[in-house]
């Protein structure tokens, strides 16, 4: 299909050093640094903006084959190397772009929309890059390849989607899990998909590192973010904001980031569409961090000039509690093109903000809270205006997370306060009872 397209890994510090997409390597032999895929930008632009739009287009929401899914009916853009055959799909991406009104009292938000990114397959935007890397794995095992598995370090989301892809697969997966600190419903995803699951006595960077250690030295393959495949499929979502939009660019982006994967490839994503012509800016992104897990925010401060990782401390938005982020140097590139941002919030602004949308009829996730409490930072900053056209990334499904509900309207949160809780009312087995508890709720004339 894209015999004229092609796509390689290179070196992100700028040494130049190329390296094929089949080739087992997170990081540059030459300096160590990161390596991002690059695209044959000239082949692309063959084909003119408007062609790019209406082919997407066309494609969206197909009801089989690669265009069924958000991120293939984007493969020239993002991995045009593999063939079909190898495609492993789980029908990703394609999500909702919910215009919802301000959820926040006295803070006008015209234009406010969530990128549903959890209503997915396994409940959070990992799918969109774990199709990517498990295709490419099917396709370099095809080609003969000793692949005999494939593991991850996790803070619940990826092990969960890395398991389910290797099982549509027929491929090995391990995942590296730090004990306690993964909620039950992302625990038993990988257990469900058969992985040999790994629950480790140690926090996500000890489980990192871990893993670095073991796909260093055993023929295992690192499914981590410093694996580059992974941002080419989480880019689609840029594609798919704007496509949803019109092909209007929105004033703003507001994404939680931890490992800072998905903050850079929201970044590929809108300079891909730049540079193809697709749209004539970009939108400034905020990146927003928990304040007990907030590398990325305290770097900011200091406008980039030093990084320093921090031992992340306990935060309800387990799956952003990353002290040493991997893809810190792709994130920073992403926030400096874009007029980026970075903004941090505490454990009451996320759960208020968690509440405050849930009334809207969402079904809010710890870190689409912390995305949350930030906007509603910059609001009340006057950073963003009433009517700045504003897409914030919800990453994860709420139901992966009911704990943290439950424990907000039971008030079980240890120091938070819990204004909207909502807990069930205990009624007696009588009509008397029950239409004292209506009555005493519901307004009726
Ligand atoms: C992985 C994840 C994030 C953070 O993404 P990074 O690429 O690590 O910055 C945020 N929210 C949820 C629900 C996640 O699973
Ligand atoms: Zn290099």
């Amino acid at each position: 299909m894209n015999a004229r397209y092609n796509s390689w890994l290179q070196c992100f510090a700028g040494c130049d050093e190329r390296y094929g997409l089949d080739e087992i390597i997170y990081r540059c032999r030459k300096c160590n640094s990161l390596l991002e895929v690059r695209h044959d930008l000239q082949a692309l632009a063959g084909t003119g903006p408007e062609e790019w739009k209406s082919r997407f287009s066309e494609r969206w929401r197909a009801v089989s084959g690669p265009d069924a899914s958000g991120v293939w009916a984007k493969k020239e853009w993002v991995c045009p190397n593999v063939a079909d055959e190898n495609i492993v799909s789980l029908h990703e991406g394609y999500t909702p772009l919910l215009k919802i009104n301000s959820p926040f009292d006295n803070l006008e938000l015209n234009n406010l929309s969530v990128k549903l990114c959890g209503n997915t397959h396994t409940g959070s935007f990992k799918d969109l890059g774990l199709t990517v890397l498990v295709s490419m794995v099917r396709q370099m095992r095809a080609a003969g390849r000793d692949i005999p598995a494939v593991a991850c370090a996790s803070t619940g989301d990826t092990s969960a989607a890395l398991a389910a892809y290797c099982a549509r697969a027929g491929l090995p997966c391990i995942v590296f899990l730090p004990e306690g600190k993964i909620t039950p419903a992302q625990l038993v995803q990988p257990l469900a998909n058969n992985a040999l699951t790994l629950a480790i006595d140690t926090d996500f960077d000890g489980c990192m590192e871990l893993v670095q250690r073991v796909t260093t030295n055993e023929n295992i393959y690192l499914a981590n973010s410093m694996n580059s495949l992974r941002v080419e499929g989480q880019k689609t979502v840029a594609v798919e904001i704007v496509q949803q939009l019109n092909w209007e660019v929105p004033d703003w982006v507001v994404i939680p980031g931890g490992n800072l994967g998905n903050v850079s490839a929201l970044g590929l994503g809108f300079d891909m569409m730049l540079r193809l012509g697709l749209i004539d800016h970009l939108p400034r992104i905020c990146c927003a961090q928990s304040e007990r897990a907030n590398p990325l925010y305290r770097s900011y401060l200091k406008d980039f000039e030093r990084f320093e990782p921090v031992k992340a401390g306990k935060t309800l938005a387990s799956a952003i509690q990353i002290g040493n982020p991997v893809s810190i140097s792709k994130a920073i590139k992403t926030l400096k093109d874009t007029g980026g941002i970075v903004e941090q919030v505490s454990e009451q602004q996320i759960v208020d903000a968690c509440a405050a949308t849930d009334r809207e009829g969402l079904f809010t996730c710890p870190h689409t809270g912390v995305a949350l409490g930030a906007l509603r930072k910059l609001a009340e900053e006057e950073i963003v205006a009433p009517d700045d056209n504003v897409v914030v990334i919800s990453t994860a499904h709420g139901l992966k997370f009911s704990r943290f509900k439950t424990d907000y309207h039971w008030g079980q949160q240890e120091q938070l306060d819990n204004p909207r809780a909502n807990p069930p009312i205990r009624v007696k087995d009588s009509y008397d009872a029950v239409l004292a508890a209506i009555n005493d709720r519901i307004r009726r004339h």
